[in-house]
């Protein structure tokens, strides 16, 4: 599943390319999609923004009309200028966005939904989305207070419960855990507000770091010497048995949560 931060730089993209344009012409292959666009055109319409929530991605039309898709393990989105070669062929298309300079092909989507603003905020499998890690409103002290509504969650899995706070995965989930020195496996209701706060601002510094122009695709946390090979981009995710890179001791790690998403710690560093 794409850490948010991925589907935060594919909404950025396609913001970019489709925001303020009129959709020329709308393509797909799914019929409730299509059923819509018959009663409710899409062309014409102003593409008013794009934005991720979660994993969840969001289209904004003029005239209250939202497009909502999430992307799972095999979807994607790309941008292609009219008339180039698309990468995949037209079989996986399930939607295209046309407008006059570009076309947003939407490959593999599993979820693909029309919505209003109103039938969105009642939408059953888009959860009522905490604050968002990247978003422009990003408030820490506001973020952190709602993780305390799930006292009993450990914070290694409360950060991921997109509800209380949007737009973490697994990876950030270890990185940020280590930057604020908490164990993931402590209770939330056993943090104090101020290891809270201290963990949304680290996840909004870590995060934010690896959507700058500059950043390349994979994630990076750790930008000091001794970096070993590529993925070796991170204080302790994937690192097991490796020294942390504050005090040598051997990072561990573990299954955590009922998905069973594996946690890193250093055992000194995040003491229980
Ligand atoms: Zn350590």
């Amino acid at each position: 599943m794409p850490e948010g931060d991925t589907l935060f730089r594919a909404a950025r993209t396609l913001d970019r390319a489709l925001a303020g344009k009129v959709v020329t012409r709308f393509e797909t292959a799914l019929a409730h999609l299509a059923r819509t666009d018959d009663d409710m055109p899409l062309a014409g319409r102003l593409v008013e923004r794009v934005d991720a929530v979660g994993k969840w991605l969001r289209i904004y039309f003029s005239g209250d009309l939202i497009l909502l898709t999430h992307m799972r393990m095999n979807g994607s989105w790309h941008i292609y200028r009219e008339g180039e070669p698309w990468q995949r062929g037209r079989s996986h298309m399930r939607t295209a966005i046309h407008t006059a300079d570009f076309v947003a092909v939407a490959f593999d989507v599993p979820i693909a939904e029309f919505h209003t603003a109103a039938s969105l905020a009642r939408h059953r499998t888009v959860p009522q989305l905490g604050p968002n890690v990247l978003g422009a409103q990003f408030d820490e002290a506001e973020a952190a207070a709602r993780i305390p509504s799930r006292p009993d969650l450990e914070i290694g899995v409360a950060v991921m419960r997109q509800h209380l706070v949007a737009g973490m995965g697994n990876i950030f989930k270890s990185e940020v855990c280590f930057a604020a020195r908490v164990n993931p496996f402590r209770k939330v209701g056993d943090l104090t507000d101020e290891e809270l706060r201290a963990l949304m601002a680290h996840a909004r510094r870590l995060m934010s770091a690896n959507i700058t122009e500059t950043s390349g695709p994979g994630i990076v946390t750790y930008r000091g010497l001794n970096r070993g090979g590529a993925a070796d981009n991170c204080w302790v995710y994937h690192r097991r048995g490796e020294p942390c890179r504050r005090c040598r001791t051997p990072i561990e790690s573990r299954k955590q949560g009922e998905e069973a998403r594996t946690s890193y710690w250093c055992p000194r560093c995040q003491p229980v």
